[in-house]
């Protein structure tokens, strides 16, 4: 088990959407990631609800997210 509380980095975001964009399981990619699975699932509704996501450019790590930054907790 990794950090206990927070947010997750930026690459972990990005490898959660990579995996699930592939269809790997929430289960399986919170267990691969590392994350709890909550994190998951909140990564793959933002996917699911397709068009309209806010993605803003994140003040903390630069990336693309949708805030609050997982990544960053901004
Ligand atoms: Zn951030």
């Amino acid at each position: 088990m990794s950090s206990g509380r927070g947010g997750i980095r930026a690459e972990t975001f990005s490898l959660i959407q990579e995996l699930l964009h592939e269809g790997m399981a929430q289960r399986a990619i919170a267990k691969q990631a590392d994350v709890h699975r909550e994190t998951v699932r909140r990564i793959a509704r933002g996917q699911q609800a397709g068009e309209v996501l806010d993605y803003r450019r994140c003040p903390g790590c630069g990336g693309l997210v949708l805030l609050p930054c997982l990544a960053c907790e901004v």
